[in-house]
């Protein structure tokens, strides 16, 4: 009897249905061009939006901070695993985000799946937009709370929803910045509701930070609607170009999540050096206001070089999705730009739906004009040119 027999049958559905996911091996720092496949190539995929994962002055403040504390953390935080940098990187964050707290965990992912079962439990209830990150539907799982499920940014549904449910406690939850598709959730329609109906309110800042509002302080900064969330959650992996999730707001929230929180209290804490770059770099965002800004021109400038090539794409965030439908065609236009050194994947289910498969760019503050216009022109001619190739085979 083959243990393996099921495994090995879905891998090879996967495979036939051009959804099995290949790893990409990078051969240099994560920065604007890297090396792949031994040549060098247009990173634009990337999170590091900021390219801070390779900035000097972040290494350096890092080295120091590596060849006095070394290594790892040694235990969990609530044991031997705080360090001063820990605290000083949560003081930084709690300042940046205009926050009495912040408390660090050790990805986003383990946030929201410490965050949202610590918060919420039997009887409540979950509002949680369609489009939410995979972090967040595990953690509304984890929690026993009932999730209900609203139309994506639709404050509407969402009404309506609470309505059905009304007097029962809960909390809603919203990606700030979607991930697949780069558009910013409606603040104050959910700010309202949650007011309105008490709710907690929650935002996953994770492509938000460093990215929207004038100094890339996130959604309350773009919405001009400082300290109305009561829970924001992000991450230190994207802009901020290091590791770690975190959680801003009240003091009373970082306490009761330092004590019920079971990703926060059970997981070895991440390395001092981890810390103390993530803490460089938010430092770096403030003395240096034109990195946000450059990477907000550079959006502006990547939606309109696209449109004139004819390609129908708006956002205001560093995501710009570019829809192809098809999976198969995905791949191959994606295939296409790689060959021509531009690093552009393709998304496809599960992470989009099926059929709604399409090129995810990703812009860097880093990225140049002349960089973008490249890339617009590859991208319009491989879309074209795989149309072409589908007709000719018709
Ligand atoms: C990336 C992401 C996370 C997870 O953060 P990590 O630090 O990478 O684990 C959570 N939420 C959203 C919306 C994300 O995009």
């Amino acid at each position: 009897m083959n243990k393996w027999k099921r495994i090995e049958v879905e891998l090879q559905g996967l495979q036939e249905q051009h959804l099995y996911r290949e790893i990409r091996v990078i051969e240099s720092s994560q920065r604007a061009h890297i090396r792949y496949r031994n040549r060098d190539m247009l990173m634009l995929a990337s999170n590091s939006y900021l390219d801070f994962c390779d900035e000097e002055r972040i290494k350096e403040y890092a080295s120091q901070v590596l060849a006095e504390y070394g290594t790892g953390s040694g235990g969990s935080r609530l044991t031997t695993g705080t360090t001063v940098c820990h605290i000083q990187l949560e003081e930084t964050l709690a300042r940046f985000k205009g926050r009495e707290s912040a408390l660090v965990f050790n990805t986003g992912f383990a946030a929201n799946g410490g965050i949202l079962p610590a918060l919420c439990r039997a009887g409540d209830i979950i509002y949680s937009d369609e489009l939410n990150h995979a972090s967040i539907i595990d953690g509304c799982r984890q929690s026993r709370a009932e999730t209900v499920v609203y139309r994506h940014n639709d404050m509407k549904d969402l009404e309506r929803k609470i309505r059905e449910h009304s007097g029962q406690p809960g909390l809603i939850i919203s990606d700030g910045v979607f991930s697949m598709d780069g558009d910013i959730v409606d603040l104050p329609g959910l700010v309202e509701l949650a007011d309105t109906y008490g709710l907690l309110s929650m935002i996953d800042e994770a492509h938000a930070t460093g990215v929207i509002g004038a100094a890339g302080r996130g959604c309350e900064e773009h919405f001009h609607m400082e300290g109305r969330t009561d829970i924001l959650m992000g991450t230190l992996s994207k802009a901020i170009g290091s590791e770690g999730g975190y959680v801003c707001g009240s003091r009373t929230l970082t306490e009761y999540l330092k004590n019920r929180a079971r990703s926060y209290i059970f997981s070895t804490s991440l390395s001092p050096v981890t810390m103390a770059a993530a803490k460089r770099a938010l430092e770096l965002i403030e003395e240096e206001p034109w990195r946000v800004r450059r990477l907000q021109e550079n959006i502006r400038w990547f939606c309109r070089v696209l449109q004139e090539n004819g390609i129908d794409v708006c956002s205001e965030t560093a995501i710009i999705p570019i829809r192809i439908g098809e999976e198969e065609k995905a791949m191959q236009v994606s295939e296409v730009l790689m060959e021509q050194g531009f690093f552009i994947p393709a998304i496809r289910y599960p992470t989009v739906k099926k059929g709604e498969a399409m090129l995810r760019a990703a812009l860097m503050a880093t990225h140049t004009k002349e960089e973008l216009a490249a890339a617009a022109e590859a991208i319009a001619a491989a879309i074209g040119q795989e149309s072409n190739s589908e007709l000719r085979k018709e």
